[in-house]
């Protein structure tokens, strides 16, 4: 009894036993999960038509084969050699998916190159002869295609060789498995070249599908990885909303403590001027927090790409020499001199997103300030002009603490404080940097650090704007109009649930001599408005129970003759917020805490009729501040 054709088809039965059961289950679908299917499907196919040229060859004497029979096994033994070039190809891009798997650019040459290696071993299978030798009941497949299978087989297995060995010392079971079944195709190619009489090559590729489902394909053991990583992923996340909650809890706490203690403190203090005193500590504090808040703000924005860029046109000299004074102050008693240097060819009139601008300013001089004992912060402004396009290199220099080497990438990551200043006084989140830089790259521009610790840091960063084509007409920013107000008896209902905060908006209407009516919920200022009270302004809370702002506003606009402007005042200071709100028919919106400027602004804009405009000149910097004669020295690189 001869066994010529019964081992391919136990193979073909084995292999389609294994794809009934891949494919019936469930699986998560990764790049190398593509190439084991073109394995799974390349073996089937392969051990199908092994099975019907064994059959015929069991049966029949190929001389006496008539040619459309002996044409269709010549086909099909060209078709087993592409078939066998595609699965050992297939094989080796297992290898190197493994390997590269997160790079999807990767994923895709792999793909094409698998393409491509098919392409041309068919045409070349096309355009070269194959025959069949049989010696009794032994086939052999010899010629031009058969050769070409073997070199192209032999190449691929070199490459995933050395491949599986290189990236052996990553010690992943999957390149054991793999070196497993390179050394099992070197021994069943050696057993074939010795004894051509066994019949191998199905059990060959049988076994390798074997090998690999139920070592390292098996949608079991996938979907277990899966989870696992899943599972590391959310405890990984988990550990940084934790940190993030009690850095943040720390953080607010410390400006609150201070609010909370200087305001009991106004409770039983006996002189006005120290009542005042620590009303101004209150200040810095609530600002500090709102800082924090707003940082929180800020990234989240960043992270969600909800940012929104305000083009307008700017004078960039006036515009950091105001930036310049604000944060001054924050040096307190420190001797510290703070030095600026504006370089003489910076255009007049600039247009960009000032605002961003300040605010990565900003952050990186408080820095300075605030890690900085003594010596100086020098801040050099200059530019690279090109046509219509400046390059702004705005650099900020001091001689503080700087930073070691090895932790200089790190600072730029967001919650990232160096260890040094996690227990100490210096108050800070973490944030401004990862802001800093983050709004910078969308600029377009990039932040570099230099610093050598024990020394000091220079942070400089480049940003591109455009140079106003109308740079004749040079920005007056010096003229800035201040509002100045007599609303006295003027009526302005105050709509809000919060007692303190209609409190503090009540408070700081005061100051401007009006009338404020105080009014707990929407349903009040509705009973206050149809029983014929009538307002010159409203300002309403939107977040009530029952009838929000924006519902009470809808149902006073149902009123008869009712055309008092109603200005929403909210905590929802999320972006996209306030052109929701001036659609809702609200007339202006101003976010909490209320910010005294803008209040002004929407007094003024709302109440027009009363306002009276004068013009103050811009303030010079203070005396401290000096005028650099000579570009600032880098420091040397870290
Ligand atoms: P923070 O709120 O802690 O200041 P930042 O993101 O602004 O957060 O800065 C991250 C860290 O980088 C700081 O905690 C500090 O350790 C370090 N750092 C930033 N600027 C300087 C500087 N000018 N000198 C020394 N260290 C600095």
């Amino acid at each position: 009894m001869t066994f010529e054709f019964e081992v391919p088809m136990i193979g073909m039965l084995f292999m389609l036993m294994l794809t009934i059961v891949y494919y019936s289950k469930e699986k998560k679908v990764l790049v190398e999960n593509r190439y084991f299917e073109i394995i799974l499907i390349c073996s089937f196919a392969y051990c199908i038509l092994d099975t019907l040229l064994h059959f015929f060859a069991s049966i029949y004497s190929f001389e006496t084969l008539n040619t459309t029979l002996f044409g269709f096994i010549s086909f099909a033994n060209k078709v087993m050699s592409i078939l066998s070039v595609t699965l050992f190809f297939s094989l080796l891009c297992y290898t190197l998916a493994i390997s590269y798997k997160k790079c999807h650019d990767n994923e895709k040459i792999l793909r094409n190159l698998l393409r491509g290696v098919v392409i041309i071993y068919t045409v070349a299978a096309l355009f070269t002869s194959i025959r069949i030798e049989q010696v009794g009941t032994i086939t052999t497949t010899v010629g031009s295609t058969a050769d070409l299978s073997y070199i192209a087989v032999g190449i691929i297995l070199v490459f995933n060789f050395v491949i599986t060995i290189a990236n052996f010392k990553h010690l992943d079971e999957r390149y054991m498995v793999m070196l497993f079944i390179l050394i099992s195709i070197v021994f069943f190619a050696i057993l074939t070249i010795n004894f051509p009489g066994i019949i191998v090559t199905d059990l060959l590729v049988t076994s390798i599908c074997y090998v690999m489902y139920f070592t390292i394909e098996n949608p079991d053991v996938k979907m277990i990885e899966q989870v696992s990583l899943a599972r590391d992923k959310a405890e990984k996340a988990n550990k940084a909303k934790t940190d993030f909650l009690s850095n943040m809890s720390h953080e607010i706490r410390t400006p609150l403590n201070a609010i909370v203690g200087f305001s009991e403190c106004i409770l039983t203090d006996e002189t006005l001027e120290s009542a005042q005193k620590d009303a101004q500590d209150i200040v810095v504090s609530a600002q500090n927090l709102l800082e924090i808040v707003n940082g929180i703000l800020d990234i989240s924005k960043i992270e969600a790409d909800k940012v929104e860029f305000v083009n307008i046109e700017y004078n960039l000299k006036d515009e950091l020499s105001e930036l310049i004074k604000i944060v001054q102050p924050r040096i307190g008693e420190k001797p510290i001199q703070l030095k600026y240097h504006f370089a003489e060819d910076l255009p007049y009139n600039l247009y960009g997103d000032i605002g961003k601008i300040r605010q990565i300013v900003s952050n990186i001089l408080t820095n300075a300030i605030k890690y900085t004992e003594k010596g100086y912060i020098a801040i050099e402004v200059s530019c690279i002009n090109h046509n219509n396009e400046s390059t702004i290199i705005i650099s900020v220099e001091d001689t503080g603490r700087g930073i070691k080497p090895d932790k200089i990438d790190k600072i730029f990551d967001k919650f990232e404080r160096l260890e040094e200043d996690r227990n100490t006084t210096l108050e800070g989140t973490g944030l401004g940097l990862a802001i800093t830089k983050r709004l910078a790259e969308m600029m377009g521009g990039k932040v570099i650090v230099q610093s050598k610790y024990g020394e000091g840091s220079k942070f400089t960063v480049y940003l591109k704007q455009e140079i106003h084509a109308n740079t004749a007409k040079k920005l007056k920013r010096v003229i800035e109009p201040i509002k100045v107000f007599d609303i006295s008896g003027k009526k302005i209902l105050v709509v809000d649930d919060n007692r303190i905060n209609l409190k503090v908006a009540v408070r700081l209407l005061e100051q401007y001599h009006v009338d404020v009516t105080e009014c707990e919920s929407g349903f009040d200022c509705l009973k206050k408005v149809q029983a014929g009270e009538r307002y010159d302004l409203i300002l309403m809370d939107d977040m009530m129970p029952k009838l929000s702002g924006t519902e009470t506003l809808k149902e006073l606009k149902k009123l008869e003759h009712f055309n008092t402007p109603v200005v929403v005042l909210t905590a929802n200071a999320i972006e996209g917020m306030k052109e929701k709100y001036l659609e809702s028919g609200f007339v202006d919106y101003i976010s909490k805490p209320i910010d005294k400027k803008e209040l002004e602004r929407i007094l003024s804009k709302t109440l027009a009729d009363i306002d009276v405009t004068r013009e103050i000149s811009f303030e010079p910097l203070p005396s401290e501040i000096y005028d650099l004669d000579t570009p600032l020295q880098d420091k040397e690189e870290k």
